[in-house]
Protein backbone atom coordinates (compact mmCIF):
# COMPACT_ATOMS: atom_id res chain seq x y z
CA UNK A 1 0.00 0.00 0.00
CA UNK A 2 1.52 3.53 -1.05
CA UNK A 3 1.17 6.46 1.28
CA UNK A 4 -2.80 7.34 2.28
CA UNK A 5 -2.20 10.83 1.96
CA UNK A 6 -3.77 12.66 -0.75
CA UNK A 7 -5.97 15.62 -1.64
CA UNK A 8 -9.41 15.08 -3.55
CA UNK A 9 -10.64 17.56 -5.65
CA UNK A 10 -14.47 17.68 -6.13
CA UNK A 11 -15.28 19.32 -9.68
CA UNK A 12 -18.90 19.75 -9.04
CA UNK A 13 -19.12 21.57 -6.24
CA UNK A 14 -16.54 23.83 -8.38
CA UNK A 15 -19.17 24.47 -10.31
CA UNK A 16 -21.98 24.66 -7.57
CA UNK A 17 -19.79 27.58 -5.93
CA UNK A 18 -19.07 28.97 -9.66
CA UNK A 19 -22.89 29.44 -9.73
CA UNK A 20 -23.52 30.49 -6.76
CA UNK A 21 -21.04 33.35 -7.53
CA UNK A 22 -22.84 34.09 -10.40
CA UNK A 23 -26.48 34.29 -8.68
CA UNK A 24 -25.08 37.15 -6.06
CA UNK A 25 -23.19 38.77 -9.19
CA UNK A 26 -26.73 38.68 -10.23
CA UNK A 27 -28.80 39.74 -7.13
CA UNK A 28 -28.97 43.70 -7.89
CA UNK A 29 -27.89 43.72 -12.15
CA UNK A 30 -29.59 41.26 -14.49
CA UNK A 31 -25.68 40.41 -16.10
CA UNK A 32 -22.92 40.83 -13.52
CA UNK A 33 -20.28 38.47 -14.89
CA UNK A 34 -18.02 36.59 -12.68
CA UNK A 35 -14.13 35.96 -13.64
CA UNK A 36 -13.10 32.81 -11.64
CA UNK A 37 -9.69 33.66 -10.02
CA UNK A 38 -7.50 30.45 -10.70
CA UNK A 39 -4.00 31.91 -10.30
CA UNK A 40 -1.35 30.31 -8.46
CA UNK A 41 -2.69 27.03 -9.91
CA UNK A 42 -6.39 27.34 -8.83
CA UNK A 43 -5.22 28.25 -5.36
CA UNK A 44 -3.53 24.92 -5.26
CA UNK A 45 -6.43 23.05 -6.71
CA UNK A 46 -4.92 22.78 -10.20
CA UNK A 47 -5.48 25.73 -13.04
CA UNK A 48 -6.01 23.80 -15.48
CA UNK A 49 -8.72 20.51 -14.28
CA UNK A 50 -10.52 23.63 -12.41
CA UNK A 51 -10.74 25.86 -15.62
CA UNK A 52 -11.76 23.36 -18.04
CA UNK A 53 -14.57 21.80 -15.57
CA UNK A 54 -15.59 25.75 -16.02
CA UNK A 55 -14.99 26.39 -19.32
CA UNK A 56 -18.49 25.59 -20.36
CA UNK A 57 -19.80 28.42 -17.94
CA UNK A 58 -17.15 30.72 -16.87
CA UNK A 59 -17.56 34.49 -17.89
CA UNK A 60 -13.94 34.50 -17.99
CA UNK A 61 -10.66 33.20 -16.15
CA UNK A 62 -7.93 35.56 -13.86
CA UNK A 63 -4.35 34.68 -13.55
CA UNK A 64 -1.01 36.36 -11.80
CA UNK A 65 1.10 36.70 -14.84
CA UNK A 66 1.29 35.48 -18.51
CA UNK A 67 2.87 32.34 -17.32
CA UNK A 68 -0.61 31.11 -15.94
CA UNK A 69 -2.11 32.99 -18.87
CA UNK A 70 -0.89 30.74 -21.66
CA UNK A 71 -1.24 27.14 -19.89
CA UNK A 72 -5.04 28.04 -19.73
CA UNK A 73 -4.64 29.16 -23.37
CA UNK A 74 -2.88 25.51 -24.59
CA UNK A 75 -5.89 23.66 -23.44
CA UNK A 76 -8.24 25.70 -25.31
CA UNK A 77 -9.91 28.07 -22.98
CA UNK A 78 -10.95 30.69 -25.46
CA UNK A 79 -12.89 33.19 -22.83
CA UNK A 80 -11.11 36.45 -21.22
CA UNK A 81 -8.36 35.94 -19.44
CA UNK A 82 -6.77 38.77 -17.41
CA UNK A 83 -3.39 39.19 -15.67
CA UNK A 84 -3.97 40.58 -12.42
CA UNK A 85 -0.87 41.82 -12.17
CA UNK A 86 -1.13 43.01 -15.90
CA UNK A 87 2.84 43.18 -17.35
CA UNK A 88 6.39 43.39 -16.23
CA UNK A 89 8.24 44.03 -18.92
CA UNK A 90 7.59 45.76 -22.24
CA UNK A 91 8.34 42.10 -24.46
CA UNK A 92 5.53 40.82 -22.84
CA UNK A 93 3.03 43.29 -24.63
CA UNK A 94 3.35 41.61 -27.93
CA UNK A 95 2.23 37.83 -27.08
CA UNK A 96 -0.47 39.38 -24.28
CA UNK A 97 -2.16 41.11 -27.64
CA UNK A 98 -1.66 37.95 -29.68
CA UNK A 99 -3.24 35.37 -27.53
CA UNK A 100 -5.94 38.03 -26.81
CA UNK A 101 -5.31 38.45 -22.85
CA UNK A 102 -6.71 41.16 -21.11
CA UNK A 103 -4.01 42.95 -18.81
CA UNK A 104 -4.42 44.71 -15.34
CA UNK A 105 -2.93 48.45 -15.68
CA UNK A 106 -2.08 49.71 -12.18
CA UNK A 107 1.61 51.38 -12.41
CA UNK A 108 2.62 54.68 -14.22
CA UNK A 109 5.62 52.79 -15.59
CA UNK A 110 2.87 49.99 -16.92
CA UNK A 111 1.15 53.46 -19.02
CA UNK A 112 4.59 54.83 -20.00
CA UNK A 113 4.73 50.78 -21.87
CA UNK A 114 1.65 50.53 -23.16
CA UNK A 115 2.31 54.08 -24.51
CA UNK A 116 5.29 53.74 -26.68
CA UNK A 117 4.88 49.77 -27.40
CA UNK A 118 1.70 49.95 -30.36
CA UNK A 119 0.16 46.38 -30.42
CA UNK A 120 -0.69 43.95 -33.45
CA UNK A 121 -4.18 43.78 -32.48
CA UNK A 122 -6.28 45.91 -29.57
CA UNK A 123 -6.31 44.58 -25.90
CA UNK A 124 -8.74 45.24 -23.04
CA UNK A 125 -7.31 46.81 -20.17
CA UNK A 126 -8.19 46.61 -16.67
CA UNK A 127 -7.28 50.41 -15.60
CA UNK A 128 -6.95 49.94 -11.56
CA UNK A 129 -7.60 52.65 -9.14
CA UNK A 130 -5.38 52.27 -5.64
CA UNK A 131 -9.01 53.29 -3.72
CA UNK A 132 -7.24 53.19 -0.64
CA UNK A 133 -5.48 49.34 0.01
CA UNK A 134 -1.91 51.28 -0.38
CA UNK A 135 -0.34 48.44 -2.66
CA UNK A 136 -1.03 48.85 -6.20
CA UNK A 137 -3.04 51.08 -8.17
CA UNK A 138 -3.28 54.48 -9.73
CA UNK A 139 -4.14 57.37 -6.91
CA UNK A 140 -7.64 58.33 -7.65
CA UNK A 141 -6.06 61.97 -8.07
CA UNK A 142 -3.97 60.14 -10.68
CA UNK A 143 -7.13 58.09 -12.32
CA UNK A 144 -8.89 60.29 -14.82
CA UNK A 145 -6.21 61.56 -16.85
CA UNK A 146 -4.52 58.27 -17.24
CA UNK A 147 -7.66 56.94 -18.73
CA UNK A 148 -7.82 59.71 -20.83
CA UNK A 149 -4.28 58.59 -21.74
CA UNK A 150 -5.56 55.45 -22.39
CA UNK A 151 -8.84 56.16 -24.37
CA UNK A 152 -6.55 57.39 -27.03
CA UNK A 153 -4.02 54.89 -27.77
CA UNK A 154 -5.37 53.02 -30.90
CA UNK A 155 -4.23 49.29 -29.44
CA UNK A 156 -6.27 49.66 -26.47
CA UNK A 157 -9.69 48.12 -27.22
CA UNK A 158 -11.37 48.91 -24.25
CA UNK A 159 -11.33 50.12 -20.27
CA UNK A 160 -12.79 48.48 -17.56
CA UNK A 161 -12.33 50.91 -14.37
CA UNK A 162 -10.73 48.28 -11.15
CA UNK A 163 -10.37 48.75 -7.78
CA UNK A 164 -9.92 46.14 -4.61
CA UNK A 165 -10.93 46.09 -1.58
CA UNK A 166 -8.57 45.61 1.66
CA UNK A 167 -11.21 44.94 3.98
CA UNK A 168 -14.22 43.29 2.73
CA UNK A 169 -13.54 39.75 4.44
CA UNK A 170 -14.44 42.15 8.13
CA UNK A 171 -18.41 42.44 7.69
CA UNK A 172 -18.28 45.53 10.03
CA UNK A 173 -15.57 47.54 8.97
CA UNK A 174 -16.19 51.03 7.66
CA UNK A 175 -13.28 51.31 5.46
CA UNK A 176 -15.09 49.57 2.57
CA UNK A 177 -17.64 51.97 2.33
CA UNK A 178 -15.27 54.38 2.10
CA UNK A 179 -13.16 53.00 -0.51
CA UNK A 180 -16.32 52.39 -2.60
CA UNK A 181 -17.29 56.08 -2.46
CA UNK A 182 -13.48 56.68 -3.48
CA UNK A 183 -14.15 54.69 -6.70
CA UNK A 184 -17.74 55.82 -7.16
CA UNK A 185 -16.41 59.51 -7.00
CA UNK A 186 -13.01 59.53 -9.38
CA UNK A 187 -14.78 57.22 -11.90
CA UNK A 188 -18.28 59.12 -12.08
CA UNK A 189 -19.07 60.01 -15.53
CA UNK A 190 -16.35 58.03 -17.20
CA UNK A 191 -17.89 55.46 -19.58
CA UNK A 192 -17.32 51.60 -19.51
CA UNK A 193 -17.16 48.51 -17.22
CA UNK A 194 -16.61 48.41 -13.66
CA UNK A 195 -14.64 45.70 -11.43
CA UNK A 196 -14.98 45.67 -7.35
CA UNK A 197 -15.42 42.44 -5.60
CA UNK A 198 -13.34 39.83 -4.83
CA UNK A 199 -14.69 37.12 -2.83
CA UNK A 200 -15.85 38.51 0.28
CA UNK A 201 -16.81 42.14 -1.39
CA UNK A 202 -19.12 39.98 -3.46
CA UNK A 203 -20.64 38.26 -0.75
CA UNK A 204 -20.98 40.91 1.69
CA UNK A 205 -21.25 45.03 -0.07
CA UNK A 206 -24.11 44.46 -2.95
CA UNK A 207 -22.53 47.96 -3.54
CA UNK A 208 -19.50 46.04 -4.51
CA UNK A 209 -21.13 43.89 -7.18
CA UNK A 210 -20.67 45.40 -10.16
CA UNK A 211 -20.69 44.87 -13.85
CA UNK A 212 -17.19 42.12 -13.49
CA UNK A 213 -16.94 40.47 -10.29
CA UNK A 214 -13.47 38.85 -9.29
CA UNK A 215 -14.13 35.69 -6.55
CA UNK A 216 -11.09 33.46 -6.14
CA UNK A 217 -11.55 31.60 -2.70
CA UNK A 218 -15.22 31.18 -2.94
CA UNK A 219 -15.05 28.75 -5.66
CA UNK A 220 -13.15 26.48 -4.09
CA UNK A 221 -15.97 26.79 -0.78
CA UNK A 222 -14.11 27.96 1.29
CA UNK A 223 -15.79 31.54 3.64
CA UNK A 224 -12.93 34.61 3.01
CA UNK A 225 -14.24 35.69 6.38
CA UNK A 226 -12.62 35.99 9.56
CA UNK A 227 -15.10 34.83 11.36
CA UNK A 228 -18.39 32.31 11.24
CA UNK A 229 -20.60 33.45 8.14
CA UNK A 230 -23.82 32.16 6.79
CA UNK A 231 -22.18 31.93 3.57
CA UNK A 232 -20.74 28.77 5.01
CA UNK A 233 -23.89 27.04 4.92
CA UNK A 234 -24.01 27.61 0.75
CA UNK A 235 -20.58 26.54 -0.13
CA UNK A 236 -19.44 23.08 -1.22
CA UNK A 237 -15.79 22.71 -0.34
CA UNK A 238 -13.91 21.42 -3.22
CA UNK A 239 -10.99 20.16 -1.23
CA UNK A 240 -10.34 17.34 1.02
CA UNK A 241 -6.85 16.64 2.37
CA UNK A 242 -7.48 13.39 3.83
CA UNK A 243 -5.19 10.35 5.01
CA UNK A 244 -5.25 7.63 7.45
CA UNK A 245 -4.43 6.66 11.01
CA UNK A 246 -1.14 4.32 10.50
CA UNK A 247 -0.53 3.19 14.02
CA UNK A 248 -2.52 3.36 17.69
CA UNK A 249 -0.98 2.94 21.11
CA UNK A 250 -2.52 2.86 24.98
CA UNK A 251 -0.01 5.56 26.77
CA UNK A 252 -0.36 6.59 30.38
CA UNK A 253 -1.72 9.53 32.06
CA UNK A 254 1.63 11.89 32.23
CA UNK A 255 2.98 11.27 28.90
CA UNK A 256 4.95 13.83 26.90
CA UNK A 257 4.02 13.79 23.31
CA UNK A 258 5.51 14.82 20.08
CA UNK A 259 8.21 16.99 19.53
CA UNK A 260 9.53 19.66 22.00
CA UNK A 261 6.92 17.95 24.58
CA UNK A 262 4.43 20.57 23.94
CA UNK A 263 1.48 18.30 24.92
CA UNK A 264 1.34 15.71 28.27
CA UNK A 265 -1.46 12.94 28.04
CA UNK A 266 -3.96 14.43 31.44
CA UNK A 267 -5.36 11.02 31.21
CA UNK A 268 -4.41 7.19 29.76
CA UNK A 269 -4.99 7.96 26.44
CA UNK A 270 -5.38 6.14 23.16
CA UNK A 271 -2.81 7.75 20.82
CA UNK A 272 -3.36 7.95 16.83
CA UNK A 273 -0.56 8.75 14.06
CA UNK A 274 -1.58 10.31 10.92
CA UNK A 275 0.35 10.20 7.78
CA UNK A 276 0.48 13.90 6.91
CA UNK A 277 2.98 16.40 8.18
CA UNK A 278 3.82 19.96 7.18
CA UNK A 279 6.00 19.01 3.88
CA UNK A 280 2.27 18.08 3.04
CA UNK A 281 1.15 21.44 3.35
CA UNK A 282 -0.52 20.99 6.76
CA UNK A 283 0.21 23.75 8.90
CA UNK A 284 2.48 23.22 11.80
CA UNK A 285 1.01 26.16 13.93
CA UNK A 286 -2.02 24.22 14.17
CA UNK A 287 -2.36 24.35 18.10
CA UNK A 288 -3.32 21.17 20.08
CA UNK A 289 -6.77 20.86 19.58
CA UNK A 290 -7.30 21.29 15.94
CA UNK A 291 -9.96 19.13 15.41
CA UNK A 292 -9.30 15.98 12.69
CA UNK A 293 -12.18 13.85 11.57
CA UNK A 294 -12.05 9.80 12.22
CA UNK A 295 -14.97 8.24 10.57
CA UNK A 296 -16.68 11.54 10.64
CA UNK A 297 -15.81 12.13 14.29
CA UNK A 298 -14.17 15.21 15.50
CA UNK A 299 -10.98 14.41 17.34
CA UNK A 300 -7.91 16.86 18.57
CA UNK A 301 -4.40 17.03 17.50
CA UNK A 302 -1.80 16.88 20.19
CA UNK A 303 1.27 17.14 20.25
CA UNK A 304 3.55 19.26 17.77
CA UNK A 305 2.27 18.46 13.85
CA UNK A 306 6.35 16.41 12.39
CA UNK A 307 7.11 16.78 8.92
CA UNK A 308 5.33 13.42 8.07
CA UNK A 309 3.34 12.45 10.78
CA UNK A 310 1.14 14.31 13.14
CA UNK A 311 -0.60 12.54 16.32
CA UNK A 312 -4.10 12.78 17.01
CA UNK A 313 -6.22 11.64 20.85
CA UNK A 314 -8.53 8.91 19.96
CA UNK A 315 -9.54 7.96 23.85
CA UNK A 316 -13.07 8.93 22.59
CA UNK A 317 -13.31 6.93 19.34
CA UNK A 318 -12.57 3.29 20.58
CA UNK A 319 -13.11 2.18 17.47
CA UNK A 320 -10.73 3.48 15.33
CA UNK A 321 -8.08 1.31 13.96
CA UNK A 322 -5.34 1.32 11.86
CA UNK A 323 -5.95 2.44 8.53
CA UNK A 324 -8.74 4.23 8.88
CA UNK A 325 -9.17 7.32 6.97
CA UNK A 326 -9.08 10.46 8.43
CA UNK A 327 -10.14 14.15 6.80
CA UNK A 328 -7.82 17.13 7.79
CA UNK A 329 -10.35 19.61 5.80
CA UNK A 330 -12.94 19.08 3.56
CA UNK A 331 -16.93 18.57 4.25
CA UNK A 332 -18.08 19.18 7.65
CA UNK A 333 -14.83 20.66 8.72
CA UNK A 334 -14.08 23.63 6.43
CA UNK A 335 -10.31 24.52 6.02
CA UNK A 336 -11.81 28.35 7.53
CA UNK A 337 -11.86 26.82 10.74
CA UNK A 338 -8.06 24.69 10.53
CA UNK A 339 -6.64 28.17 9.63
CA UNK A 340 -8.55 30.14 12.78
CA UNK A 341 -6.72 27.15 15.02
CA UNK A 342 -3.59 27.68 13.07
CA UNK A 343 -3.26 31.47 13.05
CA UNK A 344 -3.67 31.85 9.27
CA UNK A 345 -6.19 32.04 6.29
CA UNK A 346 -7.53 29.51 4.23
CA UNK A 347 -5.82 30.99 1.40
CA UNK A 348 -2.86 29.99 2.24
CA UNK A 349 -3.53 26.20 3.74
CA UNK A 350 -4.42 25.68 0.23
CA UNK A 351 -1.70 27.08 -1.43
CA UNK A 352 0.66 25.23 0.83
CA UNK A 353 -0.52 21.98 -0.44
CA UNK A 354 2.80 19.91 -1.69
CA UNK A 355 3.36 16.16 -1.92
CA UNK A 356 0.24 14.89 -1.84
CA UNK A 357 -0.99 13.56 -5.10
CA UNK A 358 -3.90 14.99 -6.64
CA UNK A 359 -7.26 13.57 -7.10
CA UNK A 360 -9.95 14.65 -8.82
CA UNK A 361 -13.78 13.28 -9.18
CA UNK A 362 -16.34 14.78 -10.98
CA UNK A 363 -20.25 13.24 -12.12
CA UNK A 364 -20.65 11.84 -15.38
CA UNK A 365 -21.85 15.04 -17.79
CA UNK A 366 -25.57 14.36 -18.34
CA UNK A 367 -26.22 14.47 -22.36
CA UNK A 368 -29.36 15.87 -23.89
CA UNK A 369 -31.24 13.90 -25.58
C1 LIG B 1 -6.58 37.27 -5.93
C2 LIG B 1 -7.42 38.40 -6.32
C3 LIG B 1 -8.82 38.31 -6.26
C4 LIG B 1 -9.54 37.13 -5.64
O1 LIG B 1 -9.58 37.28 -4.25
P1 LIG B 1 -10.43 36.30 -3.31
O2 LIG B 1 -10.32 36.91 -1.97
O3 LIG B 1 -9.75 34.97 -3.40
O4 LIG B 1 -11.81 36.26 -3.83
C5 LIG B 1 -9.56 39.37 -6.74
N1 LIG B 1 -8.96 40.47 -7.25
C6 LIG B 1 -7.63 40.60 -7.31
C7 LIG B 1 -7.03 41.84 -7.87
C8 LIG B 1 -6.81 39.58 -6.84
O5 LIG B 1 -5.48 39.71 -6.88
Amino acid sequence: MSRPAKAVINLDALQHNYQLAKSLANQERRNGKVLAVVKADAYGHGAVACAQALADQADGFAVACIEEALELRSIGIRQSILLLEGFFEASELVEISRHKLDIVVQSPEQLLMLEQNPLPAPVRIWLKMDSGMYRVGLLPEEFRSAWLRMETLPWVSDIVMMTHLACADEPENGYTRHQLEVFEQHTLGLPGERSIANSAGLVDYSQARADWNRPGLLLYGASPFETLHPIEQKLQPVMALQSAIISIKDIPAGSPVGYGSTWVSQRPTRQGVVAIGYADGYPRHAANGTPVMVNGRRVPVIGRVSMDMLTIDLTDVPEARPGDSVVLWGKGLPAAEIARHARTIPYQLFCNLNRVPVEYVQSPVMVKA
